[in-house]
């Protein structure tokens, strides 16, 4: 074997790796044929005669064992080696569903190795070898061993579930005007109420269900409950003053092309003008390329606003802020439950609110759930507040309740 810069070279016959050895790397063919054989010595037989463009030695590498073939140049080879390193960096960062279902794959495929060789080797394998083999793979032993990612995957099917049963509602937290004290919109906040689980909150499952794209049809379903429930908010309820809906929007809903379409014949459906709509993206958001500056003028142009939602901890740059259509900031509540003992805090809340101003930019400050802080974020300019200090996320028609001044506020 020789080696040019980035290339291993073969003569015919020459042996690339051997079974029951450790694996360092996989090979790319370049140029060549290669064939790997099972078993050792001469009762070695043949399984496959791969070309070029073909990719092979990645299984001792994936799970970090020994070769379970091995393979040979049938003619000289050129061979692009992949560093373990090349393949453990990717592995490691992939879904661990993703990992688990591999290391499953391989046992699996180890097994069907072990099963031919033993085949070619006594001529014969009876019925309940076969049966033990295979079902060694999914023993419940290794399933345990990956206890999270079994959970994931049920948690992943309850959700799936759960749209089809109707078990998703949605609950509503007033948002108020820091200038008169009243009611001016509400933050839509979806809830999971499993017959198993109970009540659950969105933490807990809106990360799985963006994950598995169950959002898309998740978020088209709030879209329609929202604006239906709004439109009865605003009849039932009688409220005198202007009020706005905001909606929260998953980064894997920006593909959705659906959505615009959904928002504008929902809205037009239910007599709700699409300014009184706000859809909620997160700053992190913007990191993920200028499709989202897109979609956020699409979203401008068709008449709803936009909130840059959690805003202080995407790290993102403030110079995006000069370019970008949104015309809501909602700083986040880890910065304004700091704002009374940390004088750091303070000062950042203090600045977004004034540069928000000069930017032409509304302010909504989350989480806001002392007077303390209500005072602060008042003096500072603050346009609306949104916490526990005046109510917590209420059922629809608690809501209603609360407006029509029939329940108390602070409501559970
Ligand atoms: P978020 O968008 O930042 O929503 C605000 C969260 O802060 C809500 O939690 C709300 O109940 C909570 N909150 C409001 N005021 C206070 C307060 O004074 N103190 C404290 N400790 N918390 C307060 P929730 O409802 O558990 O939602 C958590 C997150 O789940 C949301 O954070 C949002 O990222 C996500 N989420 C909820 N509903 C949806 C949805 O329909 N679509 C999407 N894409 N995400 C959603
Ligand atoms: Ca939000
Ligand atoms: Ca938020």
């Amino acid at each position: 074997m020789s080696k040019n810069a980035h290339k291993k070279i073969y003569g015919k016959g020459e042996v690339i790796f051997r079974e029951g050895e450790k694996g360092h790397c996989a090979y790319l063919i370049d140029h060549g044929r290669v064939e790997i054989r099972i078993g050792r010595g001469a009762e070695s037989t043949p399984i496959a005669v791969l070309g070029v463009g073909d990719f092979f030695g990645e299984m001792a590498v994936l799970d970090n064992s020994f070769r379970s073939a091995t393979a040979v140049a049938l003619e000289p080879c050129e061979l692009v080696e992949v560093s373990k390193n090349q393949i453990s960096e990717r592995i490691e960062d992939t879904d661990p569903i993703v990992r688990f279902l591999i290391s499953m794959l391989i046992n699996r495929l180890r097994d069907s190795l072990r099963v031919s060789e033993e085949l070619t080797t006594s001529g014969v394998i009876s019925v309940s070898k076969v049966g033990h083999s295979v079902s060694k793979v999914v023993k419940l032993s290794e399933l345990k061993k990956n206890k999270e990612v079994v959970e994931k995957i049920k948690l992943e099917k309850a959700l799936k579930d759960a749209l089809d049963e109707d078990e998703f509602m949605v609950h509503y937290q007033p948002i108020l005007d820091f200038k008169n004290g009243g009611v001016s919109g509400f933050e839509a906040l979806m809830r999971w109420n499993s017959p198993e689980r109970g009540m659950v909150r969105p933490d807990l499952f809106m990360g799985i269900a963006e994950e598995t794209s169950l959002i898309v049809p998740l978020g088209q379903w709030l879209v329609k409950q929202v604006i239906r429930d709004f439109a009865k908010i605003k009849k039932q309820s009688a409220y005198k003053r202007p009020l706005f809906m905001s909606i929260n929007i998953a980064a894997k809903q920006f593909h959705d092309k659906n959505l615009f379409k959904l928002l504008s014949q929902t809205c037009q459906q239910y007599g709700i003008h699409p300014k009184e709509v706000k859809l909620e993206i997160t700053e992190r958001e913007l990191l993920r390329g200028a499709f989202v500056f897109d979609w956020i003028k699409n979203a401008r142009k068709m008449g709803f606003s936009v909130a840059l939602d959690d805003f202080g901890t995407g790290f993102s740059s403030l110079s995006y802020l000069a370019n970008l259509e949104v015309n809501n900031l909602k700083i986040d509540k880890s910065f304004v439950e700091k704002i009374v003992n940390d004088p750091k805090s303070r000062s950042i809340v203090k600045s977004i609110v004034e540069m928000s101003k000069s930017l032409d930019l509304t302010v909504i400050a989350e989480g806001v759930e002392t007077q303390q802080e209500w005072n602060l974020l008042r003096d500072f300019g603050c346009t609306y507040m949104q916490g526990y200090l005046y109510s917590k996320p209420l059922a629809m028609n608690d809501l209603v309740a609360l407006l029509t001044g029939q329940k108390k506020k602070r409501a559970a």
